[in-house]
């Protein structure tokens, strides 16, 4: 296990939320290309919006989110009033009306929104876009901002599902990475999430974090599948303090070394499993009946950039500062700047400032690598390019390993290689080597 550590784990490579990766993302990809790209988009597509909110109350300092600390609650006012204008602008640009069947809004920390705000952007959601009754509305959450009259918002706006940030439950490592979050703060709001008719509740943790330990990291899913959650999210903290600039108040000797970080991820595994939960690809774990479960098993499972996701959508339309959208056509990157953000929109422009427009080879590729993330397996004869070859390198290297199967056309990922489903999605793909160093570490 050492040896396969020291091989693949250490290996910088893409989460593959997206394919091309965003490190491939220029701007080539602008207001215009996005126009075109919105009008093709006619009344047979579906639609899923993803809304960022990029405010918290407070920066925890492993925070790879684009986010910000307002010194002033205007600024929350008045972004909203632009994300308004954008969804505006956005709905007017669409070819036809076409039906809208997820909606997700994360940051940040939505439940930065005061109650009026999230009615307000609730309401203009629906004014613009055909937002039916089926629509799933999905929220990702703050337990320390998360108020009883936040939670009677959520619930009143037709939300059914949120994500809670936990990450630790120890107050030791909160202390070590800014976010004191007690338990029972947690456990009260779960409790009334649920009082409020907001039954799918999902908690996100995480390993890899200074001063963890495999004892913390089992006491946190523990104390996560007591609390009953639908999905439970693991992932690894990634140190990129040369990028994410706040990481820099991490004290570097109390992380894990990669040794440690592999015993973590795998004592959140053994627990969860233990608990009854089902894997999902890489970091997700949820309860039978769950629809992440349900589609995993039917082949339905897909990954986007929130992760793996059962959003069936044709197109998914990013709004807010830094959202990322993934239409048919390729990905487009709205402006991350807070000031030319509102600047492009109150001008009356669509902020999308970067993004690439997929190549036939970039569909082949993005198909096999969402297989493969989602399925962990993959029939090699449909990975053929338009060359007719087979778009991969070193799968022999990795069968040698044990990490993959190979039985006629049929790759299936072992249970040794689960841990590098993303080496194994890198040998198909085609700008690997170009950005390996601006991805984080496989463990
Ligand atoms: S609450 Fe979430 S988005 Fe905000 S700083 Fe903490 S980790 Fe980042």
């Amino acid at each position: 296990m050492t040896e396969l550590l020291a091989k693949y784990a250490e290996a910088t490579v893409p989460r593959y939320t997206s394919y091309p990766p965003a490190t491939q993302f220029h701007d080539g990809v602008g207001a215009e290309t996005y126009a075109d790209w919105l009008a093709a988009i006619g009344d047979d597509a579906t639609l899923s919006l993803y809304l960022h909110i990029p405010f918290c109350s407070q920066l925890c300092w492993y925070c790879g989110c684009h986010t910000t600390v307002p010194n002033d609650l205007t600024r929350v006012g008045r972004y909203v009033e632009t994300l308004q204008a954008e969804t505006a602008r956005v709905a007017d640009g669409l070819g036809g009306a076409p039906q809208v069947v997820h909606i997700h809004f994360g940051g940040g920390s939505p439940s930065m929104l005061a109650p009026d705000a999230f009615a307000a952007v609730m309401a203009t959601l629906r004014a613009h876009f055909a937002v039916g009754g089926e629509a799933e509305i999905a929220c990702e959450l703050d337990p320390r901002n998360l108020t009883p009259d936040r939670i009677a918002a959520l619930a009143a706006q037709g939300v059914g599902r949120v994500s809670l940030g936990v990450q630790d439950i120890s107050a030791e490592v909160q202390a070590l990475i800014n976010r004191r979050q007690p338990l029972d703060l947690v456990r009260r709001c779960v409790d009334g999430l649920r009082a409020a008719g907001i039954a799918a509740v999902n908690l996100d943790l995480m390993y890899g974090l200074p001063g963890q330990t495999v004892e913390h990291v089992v006491r946190s899913a523990e104390a996560a599948a007591a609390l009953g959650a639908d999905r439970i999210a693991v992932f690894g903290y990634a140190h990129v303090p040369w990028f994410k600039r706040h990481q820099q108040a991490i004290d570097e000797r109390r992380l894990p070394d990669m040794g440690a970080r592999f015993e973590q991820m795998m004592a959140a595994e053994a627990t969860l499993l233990a608990a009854g939960y089902i894997k999902i690809g890489l970091d997700h774990f949820a309860k039978a009946h769950d629809p992440m479960a349900v589609a995993k098993e039917s082949g339905r499972l897909r990954r986007n950039f929130q992760g793996y996701t059962v959003d069936p959508a044709t197109a998914l339309l990013g709004l807010g500062a830094s959202a990322i959208g993934a239409l048919p056509q390729g990905y487009a990157q709205n402006e991350p700047h807070l000031g030319r953000y509102r600047d492009a929109v109150e001008a009356g422009r669509l902020p999308v400032v970067r993004g690439v427009a997929l190549k036939p080879d970039d569909r082949v590729r993005r198909h096999i690598i969402e297989t493969l993330m989602c399925q962990e397996a993959l029939d090699l004869d449909q990975a053929e390019g338009a060359s007719g070859e087979r778009p991969d390198r070193d799968l022999e290297t990795l069968a040698a390993d044990g990490l993959i199967e190979i039985d006629g056309s049929r790759l299936t990922v072992t249970t040794k290689g689960q841990p590098y489903l993303r080496n194994i999605a890198a040998c198909f793909d085609a700008y690997h080597s170009d950005g390996a160093t601006r991805h984080s570490r496989a463990v």
